[in-house]
């Protein structure tokens, strides 16, 4: 294929694992496999520069990205990360992660990602929400609701959603809620967005633990990231029966074997923003972390997490991805050796972009659903997909991500096949 001259030829980074997972799908597309490499280039990519005013009056500038990595199935959809690591490169890669966790649930969209370096948690809320303006107006020439629709990511949340919507209404002349989705409920957001993710983790885990006879009742759960998706997860897995023995956060390792009570480490984060000092657990090493006794493993913080070293240590039966990109190619081949199974990011925490598409299509309509209807149905559109992609694992004898790959690239290929190409 032809090398793109601005994507990192690094092994390591976030990119990277992705075309070497698509080099790994691309012997099963058959016929389709001709069109593979659309995969490997993103449609388009946006950088955009934001001056902000500091509070104390000095300027300064940070880097904003929109990629959209295809849109061969619909609109392109994706979240916005405020984090300091955010670059090309990483939002390339969360950007095609979306194009395949789009297609592998069915959901009429194509991937695309955005994000601005910048540490959210150094800026004051003025600071903050002008930023989100100026980059909203930036990006304003390529989102849209029939054209590419943001989310919350890592570091952004419905405050900032309800920013993006009111500043690309204000320079389009009318309200437009359905431009982003993870709104506040009253602006047009939807019942059950918030907990939708750690939801569909607890969904397509539930899953494949009963197809791998692993009783969740009694399951030693360890959760990386106490987080939107790590906390409800876990909350979901202990009213089924589960014990969380193990959470880590950016500040702090928790260990207990008798299991860590949920509730009151919610009320810790609450006022405390993370889970350091909490009393009712043992701290541990971070690295210590990877080779503690348990059964299921949920990593929900940032990608890059399971190296091949982790994976080596780990006692696990089975492997939840909440966080996008959690899993090193080599890290899968040693979980795969040592029967360690992993349900992919790319279905295990796609009920966001579910509830998402709910939320975007009840805007469309101005008509809202009750909360049990939305989880209802996303634990029907989750399950079904993740028994499908089961079978397809078993039927061709490859791992769950493979599998997943599979039905999404299909899926994607087809569209792209029979679109065509522009000019002919
Ligand atoms: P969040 O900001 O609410 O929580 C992130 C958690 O990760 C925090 O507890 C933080 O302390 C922890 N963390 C950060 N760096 C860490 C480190 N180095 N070591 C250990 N823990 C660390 O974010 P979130 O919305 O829960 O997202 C978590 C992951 O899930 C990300 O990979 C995100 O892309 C993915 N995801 C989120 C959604 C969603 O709807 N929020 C949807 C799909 C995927």
């Amino acid at each position: 294929m032809d090398k793109l001259s601005y994507a990192s030829e690094s092994p390591n980074t976030a990119w990277s694992t992705y075309l070497q997972q698509i080099d790994r799908v691309a012997p099963y597309l058959g016929e389709l496999s001709r069109w593979v490499d659309t995969l490997r280039h993103p449609k388009r990519a946006l950088i955009v520069d934001i001056p902000l005013q500091m509070d104390d009056g000095s300027i300064r500038h940070f880097e904003g990205f929109r990629v959209q990595h295809n849109l061969s199935r619909g609109p392109g959809k994706g979240g916005v990360r405020y984090h300091p690591n955010v670059d090309l490169n990483e939002v390339m890669a969360l950007s095609a992660w979306m194009t395949i966790k789009c297609a592998a649930v069915n959901l009429p969209y194509g991937g695309a990602k955005g994000g601005i370096r910048v540490d959210p948690f150094k800026l004051s809320e003025g600071e903050l929400e002008r930023l989100t303006r100026r980059y909203t107006s930036e990006i304003g020439l390529v989102i849209g609701p029939q054209k590419d629709i943001p989310a919350p990511d890592v570091g952004t949340n419905a405050k900032v959603m309800a920013w993006m919507m009111d500043t690309y209404s204000m320079n389009q002349g009318t309200t437009i809620t359905g431009v982003v989705t993870g709104k506040p409920v009253h602006l047009g957001g939807s019942l059950g967005r918030e907990k939708a993710t750690g939801r569909g983790v607890f969904v397509t885990g539930r899953e494949v633990a009963r197809r791998l006879n692993i009783e969740t009742d009694g399951a030693r759960l360890a959760v990386q990231g106490f987080g939107n998706v790590g906390s409800e997860a876990a909350r979901l897995f202990v009213a089924a029966g589960a014990r969380v023995v193990a959470v880590q956060d950016h500040s702090a390792t928790l260990y207990n074997a008798e299991g860590i009570d949920l509730t009151a480490l919610t009320d810790w984060q609450a006022t405390h923003k993370n889970i350091a000092g909490f009393s009712g657990a043992q701290t541990i090493d971070a690295e210590a972390f990877w080779q503690l006794p348990m059964d299921i493993l949920i990593p929900a913080a940032l990608e890059g997490q399971i190296t091949r070293e982790r994976a080596e240590k780990l006692s696990c039966k089975l492997i939840l991805e909440g966080a996008n990109g959690p899993t090193y190619p080599d890290a899968d081949d040693m979980l795969a050796s040592r029967g360690i199974t992993v349900v992919p990011d790319v279905i295990c925490n796609a009920g966001g972009v579910t509830v998402s598409y709910f939320e975007w299509v009840q805007d469309m309509a101005s008509f809202f659903w009750s909360e049990s209807e939305i989880n209802e149905r996303m634990d029907k559109i989750m399950s079904e997909a993740m028994i499908h992609i089961w079978d397809k694992a078993r039927e061709k004898e490859c791992s769950l991500r493979t599998a997943a790959y599979i039905v999404a690239c299909e899926r994607i290929l087809m569209a792209r096949k029979d679109r065509g190409i522009y000019p002919g």
